[in-house]
């Protein structure tokens, strides 16, 4: 199985319309033996300066959840804070600077490896006492397995019941030591299809993934966009462009499923006029169009380009 994630990342427009936002993602704090999932200190620290200079406005995550959920507004330049996996470096290392700068985060914390004791992640104690100082955390599985993992399943009903049981067994472990924010998930890995996706949905779940780009209330609830921030992708230059940056206007993206089983699927976008926001911005004026591309899938992870890559074709 072939897993392809589309990026669309937002284009960084001037405009600022109050239904959009940012939403970050991070792992782990200058614990530099892990570049693919650590921020270095001085790049964090660099990170949240330029938030409070810019006048950016992190907001929880329950404040995002109320505007797709209840339609609640969004302040202009929103930022959602957020931290995979509960990694003991959020208590160590993050925790102040995000309460010195009074910004609000959520921690998605897979259960079992805090059940299990493991030295790498915070106790139930340690994420106890973050709670009382402010901080939320929510449902990323029990076990941290990846919701469209392969596997020996007798059939795909039971494959999804798997996961369901994954999810509920992480809901109800964080609910008996937190008071976690429900009906949010984040997809372990950032894997997921579109069975997998549409189960959550199903359950009651907005779901976060991990492909970059900016959001809108208008984006799709079964994967939403988040910038991972690593050692590689949180230098300052790009970190401006992505907290800058608006969301496209897709209308629709044809195959949704992110699983793909041949090397050279076809994806086709439509882009059109999705934005609820200021009148006059200039994310409302895209005509709907209707880009075909293929992109080849290189399971081998060589990261060369392929000649027989096909370039963008647009079909209007
Ligand atoms: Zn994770």
């Amino acid at each position: 199985m072939l897993s392809l994630l589309l990026l669309i990342a937002g284009a960084p427009l001037q405009a600022d319309p109050a239904d959009t936002a940012v939403v970050l993602m991070y792992h782990r704090f200058a614990e530099d033996r892990y570049p693919s999932t650590n921020i270095r200190l001085e790049q964090f620290q660099a990170q949240l300066a330029h938030l409070k200079e810019h006048g950016y406005n992190v907001i929880p995550l329950a404040h995002l959840l109320a505007a797709f959920n209840d339609g609640r507004a969004l302040p202009e330049r929103a930022v959602v804070i957020t931290i995979d996996d509960a990694y003991r470096s959020i208590y160590t290392v993050a925790h102040k600077l995000l309460r010195d700068y009074g910004f609000p985060y959520t921690v998605f914390v897979a259960t079992d490896p805090v059940d299990d004791g493991l030295t790498a992640y915070m106790s139930w104690e340690e994420m106890r006492e973050l709670e009382a100082d402010g901080v939320s955390f929510a449902n990323h599985g029990a076990a941290h397995r990846s919701t469209s993992e392969e596997g020996d399943y007798a059939s795909e009903d039971e494959r999804l019941a798997l996961v369901r049981a994954d999810v509920e067994r992480g809901w109800q472990r964080l609910s008996e030591e937190l008071n976690p924010v429900p009906g949010v998930f984040a997809y372990p890995y950032g894997e997921y299809d579109a069975a997998t996706a549409g189960l959550l949905k199903q359950m009651g779940y907005i779901s976060f993934g991990q492909q970059s780009g900016a959001i809108s209330t208008a984006s799709d609830p079964r994967s939403l966009a988040r910038f991972p921030m690593t050692e590689s992708f949180g230098g300052m230059d790009q970190f401006r462009t992505k907290v800058a940056s608006l969301p496209m206007p897709v209308l629709e993206v044809g195959p949704w499923d992110p699983v793909v089983t041949t090397r050279l699927p076809k994806i086709t976008v439509t882009l059109g006029d999705t934005h609820s926001g200021s009148p006059g911005s200039r994310a409302q004026t895209f005509r709907q169009e209707r880009y075909e591309f293929r992109v080849l899938v290189d399971p081998f992870g060589t990261g060369q380009p392929r000649k027989s890559s096909a370039p963008p074709a647009r079909v209007v």
